[in-house]
Formats: C-alpha cells, sequence, structure tokens
C-alpha cells in the first residue's frame, strides 16, 4: 500500500479509468484509505463519467416556487455514485438493482464523450423499464376497476427474459404512470410498492440507448405530446415525472389515488389525514416528490 500511496494523482486516476462503469469498485476504491478518497474527491467528473458508463444520469430536480425552473440537484456525482451502490444493496427489485443489466454490453463499448444532441433521426432504443413502467400490462381491462390491481402487481416487474420489449401502444397508460407516484406500505419500504422516486437506480437509468439530451414524443398521429429535456442525459425518472404531468385530474384518476391512500391508512391504523403527513415526509432520493392528488384530497376533506 505505501508503494500504491506515493504515487501522484495521474496513475490513481488510470486505476479509475480501467474500472470504466464498475461503480461498486470506485465506491470501494475510494473509501480505501484518505488518499485515495482525497484524489477521487478532486475531480467530479470522473464520477460522472464512471456513472454515464454504468448507464446512470442525474435527473433534474422538480421545480419548486423557491429554487425555480429546470432545477439541478444538490447532489454530486460522487454522492449519486454512493446512493446507487448502496440502494442496490438493500432493494429487493432485480429490475432496479440491475437496472442497467439490458445495456451493459453496449455502454462497455461506447467511449465516454458525454451526453450530446444527437441527429433527429439518430436511432435510439428506448429503455425496457420506459415500457413496464408506463403502459398497461393488460389493455383489456384498462378502463375497468380491476386494472387498479393488475398495474400495481406489474409496477416494477422483474426483467422480462426476452431482451426486446413488445412494440408499444402510442400512448402511455395513465393508471399505471399514477402508480409509479403512489406511496408504499409502510412494512415494505423497499419492495414492489414504492414511488419510482424512492428507487435511484431505476429512476437514474438513462431512458435510451445511448443518452441523449432531449426526446421528442409522438402519438399515433405524429403530433408531439410531450417533450423531455436534460442537458446531462433524459432519465427513466425525467420521461416519468413528465408523463405523470398528462395524467387527466378527472374523478376516475381521483378516485384511484384516493382509494390507493385509503388502504393503505387503513393498514397503516391511522386516519388519511395522519397519514397524508406521514408521507409527505418522504420525499425520495431528490428530496422533492409529491403525491399525486394528495394536498386536494387533503384539503377537501
Ligand atoms: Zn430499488
Amino acid at each position: 500500500m505505501p508503494a500504491l500511496l506515493s504515487l501522484t494523482d495521474a496513475p490513481l486516476f488510470n486505476i479509475w479509468e480501467h474500472l470504466l462503469g464498475d461503480l461498486p469498485a470506485h465506491v470501494s476504491l475510494s473509501h480505501t484509505c484518505q488518499r485515495l478518497r482525497e484524489v477521487y474527491s478532486k475531480d467530479d467528473s470522473k464520477w460522472q463519467a464512471a456513472l454515464f458508463s454504468a448507464g446512470y444520469g442525474l435527473p433534474l430536480r422538480r421545480m419548486t416556487p423557491i429554487d425555480g425552473a429546470g432545477a439541478v440537484s444538490g447532489l454530486s456525482w460522487r454522492r449519486l455514485a454512493v446512493c446507487l451502490v448502496g440502494h442496490a444493496a438493500i432493494c429487493e427489485i432485480g429490475s432496479c438493482t440491475r437496472a442497467n443489466a439490458c445495456f451493459a454490453q453496449q455502454y462497455a463499448q461506447l467511449p465516454y464523450t458525454r451526453v450530446r444532441a444527437l441527429h433527429p433521426r439518430h436511432p435510439i432504443e428506448f429503455h425496457p423499464l420506459y415500457f413496464y413502467l408506463h403502459f398497461s400490462q393488460n389493455p383489456q381491462t384498462s378502463s375497468s376497476q380491476s386494472h387498479h390491481r393488475r398495474s400495481i402487481s406489474a409496477h416494477l416487474p422483474t426483467p422480462s427474459p426476452s431482451p426486446s420489449p413488445p412494440p408499444p401502444p402510442s400512448i402511455p397508460d395513465a393508471v399505471s404512470i399514477l402508480l409509479t407516484h403512489l406511496p408504499t406500505f409502510p412494512e415494505c419500504r423497499y419492495a414492489q410498492y414504492g414511488p419510482l422516486c424512492t428507487h435511484p437506480n431505476a429512476s437514474c437509468a438513462f431512458a435510451t440507448f445511448p443518452p441523449v439530451e432531449r426526446l421528442e414524443f409522438e402519438n399515433g398521429d405524429g403530433e408531439v405530446f410531450m417533450i423531455v429535456e436534460n442537458p446531462e442525459g433524459c432519465t427513466i425518472l425525467d420521461v416519468n415525472r413528465a408523463l405523470a404531468q398528462l395524467i387527466p385530474f378527472d374523478e376516475y384518476h381521483l378516485d384511484v389515488a384516493l382509494t390507493h391512500y385509503q388502504e393503505l391508512a387503513l393498514t397503516s391504523g391511522m386516519s388519511l389525514s395522519q397519514y397524508a403527513s406521514t408521507i409527505s415526509r418522504d420525499r425520495g432520493f431528490l428530496d422533492d416528490h409529491e403525491y399525486p392528488f394528495l394536498h386536494h384530497i387533503v384539503s377537501s376533506m
């Protein structure tokens, strides 16, 4: 170790670059000793490169009246890497902890060049989580209440053995999107029922390969119905939150959310307003989550 520690920064960074997208190795190395901790605290862009090579970016923080439009998270890239490695050790959902297994080979062959604008017709491949999270798994029942249950069970499923998802319908399903924003049962914080933003690995996975800074979504008539932008690369959470803005504020979707909140309040032995106050304190890894319809439901009680 003394010989290693007497090296200048440059060869130590060379070791770093050979690890590419192996985030657990980067985090372990940076915790090995004070010298390595100092070296790897010097340049946060090295951490960004490591995350990029593992297929992860940093979602933009939700806009608030205080921090304004297009807010950038206060998380450093180093802290994000530690967060992802830590979450992978406790999360029970394979499609979160190994979110980028599907693109590992592609990332291994992609030199880190930072996210850049691609030609509009450049081929991109959507992350399978985009389809799993946002499209009805059972279109025949999409208008019935039974769909509610089915969508929960399909919320963050184990990846299918098939690498290519089925061709998507033109517009994602509002109830499926809504369920990715609703809270979890208290006894299974990291299990299947958490809102997406409590799963940083699934949230930070780039929404496409290769990662892009801008995505335009068209409906079946070729009309753009949604634009997602993140200068450091659009992530699954960026897309998820843009889709959530499209959920109609109507009686049906309000009722889906209300039923979900009531069930969880009952399970927790709390009144609905007590439960609302409790969950409002858990705002996800970016500390900015807002539970859909909750403010409206509580204020109209
Ligand atoms: Zn998770």
